[in-house]
This record gives structure tokens, C-alpha cells and sequence, in this order.
């Protein structure tokens, strides 16, 4: 029997309900697809609030390193709370190990509800850069001596004249960062046989951020081009707030959403929209050595040990990462198990609110009745 060592971070809130529904039918995919010649060897990683309550901190150096050696990991959602306290950690995470793409697909399964017309249409890709923009996270609080400091300069060497009582971040973004960004996307778009890429900008008001991340974009896809003879691979651009109004009113028209950061963010839930919702978004955080899966959701924390929500987002992801290590037949299972539950009306309270006269049942049922419909 091989074992498969995969690192996982069970999350905060609703982690644990997911973790609970999901660790089963991951392994039982396993050992099915593989004939009992293949086995899961979870290896437990702190983070967050566990970490915090049990080592003093929120990302001990243990993760870190299990991570580096393994190479890859799974993760639930972390917290972070608003307007002040702590970093994120899903950030940090993403920056110290490189993590520079986010990969967000959003496909249709039979059986899903959803508000628009034709979502047996959609198939698209979200890629966010994923280390840059306002993540870099470099804010001064209003009212503070640095923020005074940097009102004052940018007074007197720049003329530029800001209340004091501001608070000031700064979006940076870099040709460096947006140029493997881009070519790491034009090459999986040419491996996965993908052909349209559209470059979601505000480049009209950001112009030396989000204008430049365009410019830089469409100079990385023509030298890719020029070398790829016979390759076919088509791009275009669209600012970031009519991309929001096009994708619900005509969401078939697009392929590969290609994204600033926090653009990447906000439309990440939204496409997720259109075909069930968060709960069933997952995603990949890659970099050239290391990648994290993770749903695109959060810790939900109103739901947290309610035992109701999707473990689909996490199911997902975990797909992604088999996937990513060479188990695609265990992915396969999973698939298919997942329609047909969906198709049986067998679902969560968010899928079951969307859908008419489903009862919904709970995210441990959810994760026993896939076991029972796999293969
Ligand atoms: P959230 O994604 O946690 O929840 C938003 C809404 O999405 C929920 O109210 C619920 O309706 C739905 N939802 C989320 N997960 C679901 C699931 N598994 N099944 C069904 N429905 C689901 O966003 P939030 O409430 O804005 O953020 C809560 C916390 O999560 C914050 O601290 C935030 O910083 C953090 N967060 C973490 C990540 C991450 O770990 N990568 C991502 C986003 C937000």
C-alpha cells in the first residue's frame, strides 16, 4: 500500500464541519480509484486560531517548514478580522511562499441552481495575481505620527495635499510580478486548450497600476505569440466594472478572466455566483515550487459548527490537488459522485434555498451520501 502524505490546515469557523464532512470521502476516493494500492496520510498542520491556543501563535514555524518540504497542502478558511488586529494569514501564506497565481474555476454541474438562464454555458477560469496590489497590505492609519510623516512629504516633495485625517495605503504593482503572472496563464491556457484570455483592469483610473498591469499583459501575450508558432490564443480587455455586468448578462462569452489581485477577488464571488455559490468555489494558490489549494470562501463564522454548510468548496480543491499530484483518477471518482448527488436533490442549505422544494440535509450527510454514490 503507497502512502500519500498530504498536509492539511483544517481552518477556523466553519473548517471543522467541512474538515469533518470531507477527510472520509477523500480517502475513501483514494483507496477506491486505486484499488487498495493507494492510501491518504493526512499530516496535521496548525494554523490560526488552533495554532493561536495551542503554540501562542497564529502560523507556527512547523507549518512553514512541513509545507517547504511537502510541496503542496491543503487548507481550510482563516480569519481575519476587519479594520485593525492581525494580518491575514491566507495572504502571508500566499506571499512567503511565492504562491504568485490563484486559480478559480467556475463550471457547472447538473443539477446546481442558479440565476441566469443558461448556466450549463459557463466555463470560466478567474487568475488572480496573487501576491501584489493592496495585499502587500502597506497602510498607515489615519491620525498616526507615520501618517503625518507621509502627508508631510508628500506635501512638500510632491505637492500633493491630503487631510490629515486620512488613511493611506498603497497598490503596488509591478512589470516583474504582472510579466511571469501573465505567461504562467498563457501557458496553461495553451496546455489546457483554452482559447480567450480578458484582461480585467480599472486602468482608466488606476493608470500606472492597473493601466500598466494591462500594458504590460498584452507585451508578455505578444512575444508569447511570436514564439509559439501556430498556437492559437486569443486576447482582449474589459475595465473591471462593465466585466461585472457582462459576466451575469452574458457569462458564455467568456474563458480565462485575467486579474489585479483584488479584482480577482471581488469577481472570484461573484462568477462563483453563477453556478451554486461559495460553497462550492474551490481554488489553488500556485507558485514555482509550492502550491496551496483552498476554497475561495471564507470561516463563514454564523455558521461554524452548525454541522450545515458546503464541503464542496473543499471537496473541490482537494480535487485539485489530486489533480496536481498525479491522482486524477481519485478526482475523477469524486466528480462523478458529485453529480450524481446534486442530481438526486441531495444537497446543502445553500443549494437547497436556491432550489425549489429541496430539503436540505446537513454538510456531514452531504459528505456520507457522495461515499454511498461513488463507484
Ligand atoms: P465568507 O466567505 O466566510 O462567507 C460569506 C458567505 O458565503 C456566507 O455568509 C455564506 O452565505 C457563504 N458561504 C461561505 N462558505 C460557505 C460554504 N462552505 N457553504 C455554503 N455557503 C458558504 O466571507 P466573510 O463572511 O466575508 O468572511 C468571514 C471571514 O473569512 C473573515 O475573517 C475573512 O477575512 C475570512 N476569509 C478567509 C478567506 C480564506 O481563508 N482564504 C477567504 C475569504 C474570507
Amino acid at each position: 500500500m503507497e502512502k500519500i502524505k498530504i498536509p492539511y490546515i483544517i481552518g477556523d469557523g466553519t473548517g471543522k464541519d467541512i474538515w469533518n464532512a470531507s477527510r472520509e470521502v477523500l480517502e475513501e476516493a483514494v483507496i477506491r480509484a486505486y484499488n487498495h494500492e493507494k492510501e491518504i496520510e493526512w499530516v496535521y498542520l496548525l494554523a490560526g486560531q488552533n495554532a493561536l491556543e495551542q503554540k501562542g501563535v497564529l502560523l507556527p514555524d512547523e507549518t512553514l517548514h512541513t509545507i517547504r518540504e511537502i510541496k503542496f497542502a491543503i487548507k481550510g478558511p482563516l480569519t481575519t478580522p476587519v479594520g485593525g488586529g492581525f494580518r491575514s494569514m491566507n495572504v502571508y501564506l500566499r506571499q512567503i511562499f511565492d504562491l504568485y497565481v490563484c486559480l478559480r474555476p467556475i463550471k457547472y454541474i447538473k443539477g446546481l441552481p442558479s440565476p441566469i438562464k443558461n448556466p450549463e454555458r459557463v466555463n470560466i477560469i478567474v487568475f488572480r495575481e496573487n501576491t501584489e496590489d493592496v495585499y502587500k497590505g502597506i497602510e498607515w492609519a489615519a491620525e498616526t505620527e507615520d501618517v503625518r510623516k507621509l502627508i508631510d512629504f508628500l506635501k512638500e516633495s510632491m505637492e500633493i495635499d491630503l487631510p490629515y485625517d486620512s488613511g493611506i495605503g498603497i497598490k503596488p504593482i509591478s512589470r516583474k510580478g504582472t510579466e511571469r503572472f501573465v505567461n504562467w496563464v498563457l501557458n496553461y491556457a495553451i496546455t489546457h486548450g483554452r482559447k480567450k484570455i480578458t484582461i480585467v483592469h480599472k486602468g482608466n483610473i488606476m493608470k500606472y497600476t492597473e493601466g500598466a498591469f494591462r500594458a504590460w499583459a498584452y507585451e508578455v501575450y505578444e512575444r508569447f505569440m511570436k514564439d509559439s508558432a501556430g498556437k492559437e490564443i486569443m486576447v482582449n480587455d474589459i475595465i473591471a466594472d462593465n466585466m461585472f455586468m457582462q459576466i451575469i448578462l452574458r457569462p458564455e462569452e467568456y474563458d480565462i478572466l485575467l486579474c489585479p489581485n483584488l479584482n480577482g477577488d471581488y469577481l472570484s464571488d461573484c462568477c462563483a455566483a453563477l453556478v451554486g455559490g461559495l460553497g462550492v468555489a474551490p481554488g489553488a494558490n500556485i507558485g514555482d515550487e509550492i502550491a496551496i489549494f483552498e476554497p475561495t470562501h471564507g470561516s463563514a463564522p454564523k455558521y461554524a459548527g452548525k454541522d450545515i454548510v458546503n464541503p464542496l468548496s473543499f471537496i473541490f480543491s482537494a480535487c485539485m490537488l489530486f489533480e496536481h499530484i498525479g491522482l486524477k483518477e481519485a478526482k475523477e471518482l469524486i466528480e462523478k459522485a458529485v453529480e450524481k448527488t446534486i442530481s438526486e436533490g441531495i444537497m446543502t442549505y445553500d443549494l437547497a434555498r436556491l432550489s425549489h422544494g429541496i430539503q436540505p440535509v446537513k454538510c456531514s450527510e452531504f459528505g456520507r451520501a457522495l461515499i454511498e454514490r461513488m463507484g
